[in-house]
C-alpha cells in the first residue's frame, strides 16, 4: 500500500510511523521543515479532562503511548504530570463539571470534583473566593512537542518511511474517483492513499482533492512570564474556564500564560503563510491581568520574558475530522488546539483507516465531516 502524507507536523509523523510500522510504503511531504507549522508552537499539554467521551478516549489511547514513549521510541520527551485544574466561576459551568467528572470516571479517568478551598491544595495561589467549583486530574500534564516530534520522525524513518522536507504539495489527483497520487514541486507521485495532516492548511489541502471541510486557522498566543511570586513546579496547568485564562509552571518559578478572550464567532481566520507571529501587547497585558484575577502569582510587576503566536486549526465543534472523506483521501485535521496530545491515537487511527478500511482503536464515527452538514455537532466545553 503506497501512502502519501501531506504535512510533517506531529499528526503526519505519528501517522507515518504507525503506517510504516504496519508495512505500508509511506512518504511524508512537508513544504517547510518538520514541525514548522503548529507543532513547534504548541505548549505540549496532555489531559484527559475533556467534556465528550470521544475526546477522552483519544486522550486515554494517546496517554498510553506518551507514558511509554521513552521506552518505545528512545526519546525522553520531558513528560511531567502535575495535573490539570479546571476552575469554574459560573454555576452552569460547575454543573457541567459534575457531569463531566462522572463521564470521565466511567471511562477510567481519575478526575475529581473539588470545592475551591480543596483546589488550593493543588494550586496554593488560586483565588478560591473567585470560584464556585473545580476539577482536577493527577494524570494530566505536559511534554515537549519538539522532542516528541523528533521521536516520531526518527521512528518513522527507522520503520521505512521516507520524509521529504521543503517539498510542497500543489495537487492531489483523483479525477472525481479514488485518489491516484499527488504533485509536489512539479513532480507527480503515485499513491493509493493521501492523508491530509496539514494542520492550519488543512482546508487548502482538502480543496486540492475537491473536498470541502470547515477547518479554520485561528491565531493563539502564549507568554513566558516571570511572575511576582514564583509558580511551584508541582502546580497543575490551571484553567479559569469562564474567562479563558490559563497558566502552567515552567522551570525555576517562571510560568507560561495564555488565553483567548475574544468571541470565537467574530474572530477572522488567519493566513497560515502570513500571520503575525509576534504577540500583541494589549493582549499580553490582558493575559497577565486575567491570570492575576485567577491566582495570586501574577500582578502588575510580573515580567514578560518572551511570547509567540501560533495557529489552532479549529472546527465549528472543536473536534477533529478523522475519516476517509473521499475514496483514498483521509483527513486527520481540525484538532482545535488538541492535536499535539491526540497525535498518538490519531496516527494509529489513520493506519487503521488506510490498512483495515475502518478505525477500531476508538469509535470515531462521530468525527466524520458530514456532521457539519447534518448539523449533528458535538460540543467540547473544555477548550482553552
Ligand atoms: C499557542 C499554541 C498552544 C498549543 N497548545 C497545545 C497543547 O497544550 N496541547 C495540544 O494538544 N495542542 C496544542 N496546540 C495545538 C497543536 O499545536 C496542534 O493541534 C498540532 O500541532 C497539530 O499538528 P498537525 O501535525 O496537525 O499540524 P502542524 O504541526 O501545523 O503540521 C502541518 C504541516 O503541514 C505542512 N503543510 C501544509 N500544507 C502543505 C502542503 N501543501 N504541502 C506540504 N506540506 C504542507 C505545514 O508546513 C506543517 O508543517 C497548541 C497550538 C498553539 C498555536
Amino acid at each position: 500500500m503506497n501512502v502519501a502524507i501531506v504535512g510533517g507536523g506531529i499528526v503526519g509523523l505519528a501517522s507515518a510511523y504507525y503506517l510504516a510500522e504496519r508495512g505500508a510504503d509511506v512518504t511524508v511531504y512537508e513544504k517547510g521543515s518538520l514541525g514548522s507549522g503548529s507543532t513547534e508552537r504548541s505548549v505540549g499539554g496532555i489531559r484527559a479532562q475533556f467534556s465528550t467521551p470521544v475526546n477522552v478516549e483519544l486522550s486515554l489511547e494517546s496517554m498510553a503511548v506518551w507514558d511509554d514513549f521513552e521506552a518505545e521510541f528512545g526519546v525522553d520527551i520531558a513528560y511531567r504530570r502535575p495535573g490539570y485544574l479546571f476552575a469554574a466561576r459560573e454555576e452552569a459551568t460547575a454543573r457541567a463539571f459534575e457531569e463531566q467528572v462522572a463521564m470521565q470516571n466511567d471511562l477510567g479517568v481519575p478526575s475529581v470534583l473539588l470545592d475551591p478551598e480543596e483546589a488550593t491544595e493543588h494550586c496554593p495561589g488560586l483565588r478560591a473566593e473567585e470560584f464556585v467549583a473545580a476539577t482536577y486530574s493527577p494524570t494530566d500534564g505536559f511534554a515537549d512537542p519538539h522532542l516528541a516530534l523528533q521521536g516520531f520522525a526518527q521512528a518513522a524513518r527507522e520503520a521505512g518511511a521516507e520524509i521529504r522536507t521543503k517539498t510542497g504539495v500543489t495537487e492531489i489527483h483523483r479525477d472525481g474517483g479514488p485518489v491516484t497520487g499527488l504533485t509536489a514541486e512539479g513532480r507527480r507521485h503515485d499513491a493509493d492513499f493521501v492523508v491530509n495532516a496539514a494542520g492550519p492548511w488543512a482546508r487548502r489541502v482538502a480543496a486540492m482533492a475537491d473536498v470541502e471541510i470547515p477547518v479554520a486557522p485561528k491565531r493563539r498566543q502564549m507568554l513566558v512570564v516571570e511572575p511576582e511570586t514564583p509558580v511551584p513546579e508541582d502546580v497543575p496547568l490551571t484553567i479559569d474556564l469562564d474567562t479563558g485564562s490559563h497558566f502552567r509552571p515552567e522551570r525555576e518559578g517562571a510560568a507560561l500564560v495564555g488565553g483567548y478572550f475574544g468571541s470565537e464567532s467574530g474572530e477572522s481566520d488567519a493566513d497560515p503563510d502570513g500571520f503575525d507571529r509576534k504577540i500583541d501587547l494589549d493582549w499580553a497585558a490582558e493575559a497577565i491581568e486575567r491570570a492575576g484575577d485567577c491566582a495570586t502569582y501574577f500582578g502588575p510587576e510580573s515580567e514578560i520574558r518572551r511570547g509567540w503566536a501560533g495557529l489552532y486549526a479549529v472546527t465549528p465543534d472543536h473536534h477533529p475530522i478523522v475519516e476517509e472523506t473521499a475514496p483514498g483521501f483521509v483527513n486527520a485535521v481540525g484538532f482545535s488546539g488538541h492535536g499535539f496530545q491526540h497525535a498518538p491515537a490519531t496516527g494509529q487511527l489513520v493506519a487503521e483507516l488506510v490498512l483495515d478500511g475502518a478505525a477500531s482503536l476508538v469509535d470515531v464515527s462521530a468525527l466524520g465531516s458530514e456532521r457539519f452538514e447534518r448539523g449533528e455537532l458535538l460540543e467540547e466545553r473544555n477548550v482553552a
